[in-house]
Formats: C-alpha cells, sequence, structure tokens
C-alpha cells in the first residue's frame, strides 16, 4: 500500500496490547480495504490478534430509519465476512471517544479508516485524544489520498483534475486481502459490544421523517450486492455511459453511490475492476470514452468533493458559496420569482412543476434521484426560495433526510454547485444572476420528460396501494398545502419573471 495513506494522527507510541484494534467508521467491508490490511499486517508483526470495532451512534445528523437500516444491512455482512478471516466485530452504542477510551487500554495500537464529513474530522481527533496508545488512520476510501491530490480548495474539477489524473494509476493499490494469523474470534472482550443484529434490523434507530412512510428502498445493502450490480453495470451500460449517464429515463449509471458512501465497496476496487473489464491498462489515459467518462464521475468528481468537504468546515451551508456566486444572487433575490414555496410545499413535492414533484417524490419514495434531475431539483429550490441562504438549507436538508447516500460529500457539493460551486459564471438571468440556469424546456429538450412523470406516478400508485392509510392522510395533507401555496404572493413584483 502507498505510505501517503497512511498518517500518524496522535504521536503516541504503540506498547504490548492483547489485539490491534481496527476502527471501522467509514468502510465497512471486510474486502478491499486497505485499513483492515494495515492493520491485518500490523497485528501479524506483533503477533496479536485484530479485533475490529464499529460505533454506531444513534442520532447521526438527520440520519432516517431507512439509513440505519441499510448501515446495518452492511455491517451484518461486513461482520459475517469478517469473522471468516478470525476478525471478531464489536458494535459499540455510544460515541468512539467512548468506546475507544473503553479498549484502546487493551491494544497494542488503533488503525482507524478515513471519512471526511465535519463529525468524522471530529470523532478522529476526540477518539485519537481518548486512546493512549499509538493511532493512526489510512485513508482508502479515495483514490488519492486528499492531501496528495490537493493542499488547498480546489476552485473546480478542471483544476483538481490536473492534479489527480496524473497520480491516478500510481494509487490503484491493490488490496492484500490480508487474514490475520491469529483470530480474536473466542477473545474475551467487553459484552456490552456484542450486537444483535436482528434487534437492531427490527428497531433501527434514525428519524421518522414527515414522509419517511411513503419510502420504499429496495436497495440491498452490502458488498456482495453491490460488486454484482456494479459487474452488471459494467457489462449492460458501461458502453453506453457518455450519453445514457443524463438521461433519467434511461437506468444508465452505476447506481453505486449509497454503496460508496457507506463504505460498503472501495473506489479504487471499482477502478481496478472497470479497467480489468474494459482491458484496459491506464485509468489516466483510457482509451474508451465511455470508461474516461466514468472515471471522471467516480475519481475527479467524486474526490473533488472530498476535497470540498476537508477543507471547509461549512460545507453544508450557504457560506460555502464561492463569493461571485453570492454577489450574483444577491442581486438576483431582488428579483421577482415564477412561485415561491415554503420548505413543507418543496418536502412534499407540491410545487406547480410536474418535473420537480416527480423527483422529489422518486426520492422520498426509492432514496434515489437520478443525477441530472437532481440538478434540476437544486437549481428549481433556488428560483423557488425566498432568499439564496433559505434555499441552500431546504436543498440540504431534504438531500439528507430522503436520500439514501445523502450526507455525503458528494451532496453538500452537489447543493453548493446549483449555486455556483466549482461552476463559473454564465450569462445573466433573473434570480439567478450569472448563476449557471436551468429550466423545464431544457428538459424536454434532453429527454421524456412527460415519460419520466408518468414512471413516477406508477412508482406512487405501487407504493400508496401498499400503505393505503398512510398515503391517503398524505394526500390530504398535500392538497392542503398545494392549495396554500398556490395562493402565496411572489416575492416582488418590480423585476422581470423567468419566462
Ligand atoms: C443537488 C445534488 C445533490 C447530490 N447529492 C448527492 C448525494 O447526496 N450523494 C452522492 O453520492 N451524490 C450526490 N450527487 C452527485 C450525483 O448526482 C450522484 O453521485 C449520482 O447521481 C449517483 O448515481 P450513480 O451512483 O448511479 O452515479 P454514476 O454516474 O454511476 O457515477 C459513479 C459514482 O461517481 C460519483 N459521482 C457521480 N456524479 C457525481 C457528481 N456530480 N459529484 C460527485 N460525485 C459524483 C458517485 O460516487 C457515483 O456513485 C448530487 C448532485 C446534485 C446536483
Amino acid at each position: 500500500m502507498r505510505k501517503e495513506r497512511i498518517r500518524e494522527v496522535n504521536g503516541k507510541g504503540e506498547r504490548p496490547g492483547d489485539f490491534v484494534l481496527y476502527w471501522m467508521q467509514a468502510a465497512v467491508r471486510a474486502e478491499d480495504n486497505l485499513a483492515l490490511d494495515f492493520a491485518a499486517s500490523l497485528a501479524d508483526e506483533k503477533g496479536l490478534p485484530l479485533v475490529a470495532l464499529f460505533c454506531l451512534v444513534p442520532g447521526f445528523p438527520s440520519a432516517s430509519r431507512e439509513h440505519y437500516r441499510y448501515l446495518i444491512g452492511g455491517l451484518r455482512e461486513a461482520e459475517f465476512e469478517l469473522a471468516g478471516k478470525g476478525i471478531r466485530l464489536l458494535v459499540a452504542r455510544s460515541t468512539p471517544e467512548k468506546a475507544i477510551a473503553a479498549l484502546a487500554p487493551r491494544a497494542a495500537l488503533v488503525v482507524a479508516d478515513c471519512g471526511y464529513a465535519r463529525i468524522q474530522r471530529e470523532w478522529l481527533n476526540r477518539a485519537s485524544a481518548a486512546a493512549d496508545c499509538r493511532f493512526v488512520r489510512v485513508e482508502g476510501n479515495v483514490v488519492v489520498p486528499a492531501a496528495e491530490a490537493s493542499d488547498k480548495e480546489e476552485w473546480s474539477a478542471y483544476t483538481l483534475r490536473r492534479r489527480i489524473m496524473p497520480q491516478l494509476d500510481a494509487f490503484l493499490d491493490q488490496s492484500a486481502e490480508a487474514v490475520p494469523r491469529r483470530s480474536s474470534l473466542s477473545l474475551d472482550l467487553p459484552r456490552e459490544f456484542a450486537v444483535d443484529f436482528d434487534g437492531l434490523a427490527a428497531a433501527p434507530p434514525g428519524k421518522r421523517h414527515p414522509r419517511s412512510a411513503e419510502t420504499r428502498i429496495d436497495e440491498k445493502p452490502g458488498r456482495r450486492t453491490a460488486v454484482a450490480r456494479f459487474d452488471a453495470f459494467l457489462a449492460e451500460k458501461l458502453q453506453r455511459y457518455g450519453s445514457d449517464r443524463n438521461d433519467p429515463s434511461r437506468d444508465g449509471t452505476s447506481g453505486m453511490s449509497a454503496a460508496l458512501h457507506f463504505g460498503h465497496v472501495s473506489p479504487i476496487a471499482l477502478v481496478r475492476r472497470a479497467l480489468e473489464f474494459a482491458g484496459e491498462r491506464s485509468a489516466g489515459a483510457c482509451a474508451s470514452p465511455e470508461l474516461a467518462a466514468f472515471i471522471e464521475e467516480l475519481v475527479v468528481r467524486r474526490e473533488l468533493a472530498v476535497n470540498f468537504v476537508a477543507h471547509r468546515d461549512d460545507y453544508d451551508s450557504y457560506g460555502a458559496v464561492p463569493d461571485w456566486a453570492r454577489r450574483t444572487l444577491a442581486e438576483g433575490s431582488a428579483h421577482r420569482r415564477e412561485a415561491l414555496y415554503r420548505f413543507e410545499d418543496f418536502e412534499n413535492a407540491a410545487t406547480h412543476d410536474p418535473y420537480w414533484n416527480a423527483a422529489q417524490d422518486q426520492m422520498v419514495i426509492t432514496g434515489r434521484m437520478h443525477g441530472y434531475m437532481r440538478m434540476y431539483w437544486g437549481k428549481q429550490i433556488l428560483a423557488w426560495s425566498a432568499s439564496p441562504e433559505e434555499a441552500f438549507a431546504t436543498a440540504v436538508a431534504l438531500n439528507d433526510r430522503y436520500s439514501l447516500d445523502g450526507r455525503d460529500p458528494n451532496g453538500y457539493a452537489g447543493v453548493a454547485w446549483c449555486f455556483g460551486k466549482h461552476d463559473r459564471p454564465w450569462t445573466g438571468r433573473p434570480v439567478f444572476g450569472t448563476v449557471r440556469y436551468m429550466n423545464a424546456n431544457g428538459l424536454k429538450r434532453k429527454f421524456d420528460a412527460d415519460a419520466y412523470v408518468r414512471s413516477i406516478e406508477a412508482l406512487k400508485e405501487a407504493s400508496c396501494s401498499t400503505t393505503l392509510n398512510t398515503s391517503r392522510s398524505t394526500e390530504t395533507a398535500r392538497r392542503t398545502t398545494s392549495k396554500s401555496t398556490r395562493s402565496r404572493p411572489a416575492a416582488s413584483a418590480s423585476a422581470p419573471s423567468l419566462s
């Protein structure tokens, strides 16, 4: 493994112990896991068994029961696969700081994998301070480690691409799939860390959001399912990825975002698999434009989002939008809006726009929204909110609540992009100023937007028929909200309205 992935976190030394502790926080998988490999190699070096720990913290910001259900499914599979390698998985129902403080006195050292969200960075700082032994972090959920990719916040995909692409092939480390020589399965470990997966799956922690009852997520969690889905994508869709990925009426993308978010798959392993499938040798210089387009999303765009989140603490608020965009949006705020909606109107898909409503319903029901519709969805929240600040908060909150892959650097960068982040100024428009604009006519030119609406209507009907009672009351609420929305006045009458 490349040494650039490894960082000493707390400057403390190793010591004799009963085991090496691997804190699994962002890479919930027993294969293609470089942090696990590193921990296993150190355990063997010291002649110790390896114990893994996951902290299932209830009340993770915005996380719903559906998020926890998916997380728990992946964790259950990881436990099974780790046990096959003689590695015991402990699950703490407390903060990493508390769990690691409880276990670290028996550990020779702690190895952690790496997440980039604020809460994950805080956990790492607190947990490493609480451990009275060496604490190492291994970055295996990105292809190019964040600090190697760039030591500053990048302006755009263009500026990051120039840094990442020349390094790409050198960072496609193959996992050693190490199996520690000594098993930890029969170690005497605190009973409080034993986990009842059946109990957890039956009553997962997590919030019930106003439309949670309508959610019917059919995506199965776990590494094995995700890898099978990825192989099907390679076989059936990669050859048309460049043209199909922006067409919501085609299911032309990989569907990997939730599995990547929960750490069930490794982006490095996905790139390696895609190269092997396509018979290509270099990810940095692909002959196939389709594969190059896919690597652009999976590596450049995804790691641009990591760069964004790693370099600023305000990534989930309007302050993260660049100055030029905030200036032009402030001027645009004085313009009359085509419509004005409150948070609940957006949440209930009660706007005048059938395409926007379909996208919102798709997200609520399936936990997914097509990437092209996500851009339209975010742009229209900006167009129909009282202020860009309010719009930003609405988009973040809804995406985090209802998207299975939400609460991810990609989500924060995606929302910020709708407000001008990682983009450039375009021709001026009312409300948007020079921030890039999208409208329904653009959708209709690009694909059969009405067929998309019909497909979501069908999905809603199917979902409603399984929960008749719940959906009846929701519909009533939506009709009420919808009426109140239409009677609301627009923000200002002085400036031109959107065509
Ligand atoms: C308003 C808005 C909100 C978004 N919210 C999220 C979110 O919460 N979580 C999330 O993972 N992505 C988010 N995205 C980015 C993108 O839409 C999704 O990653 C993509 O649609 C996921 O589908 P897929 O896995 O089939 O993608 P594919 O097209 O198959 O791409 C493969 C992988 O590349 C990465 N990727 C693709 N597009 C982007 C992108 N534009 N930016 C960064 N990474 C990308 C993802 O990890 C994705 O799984 C958002 C975009 C916007 C505009």
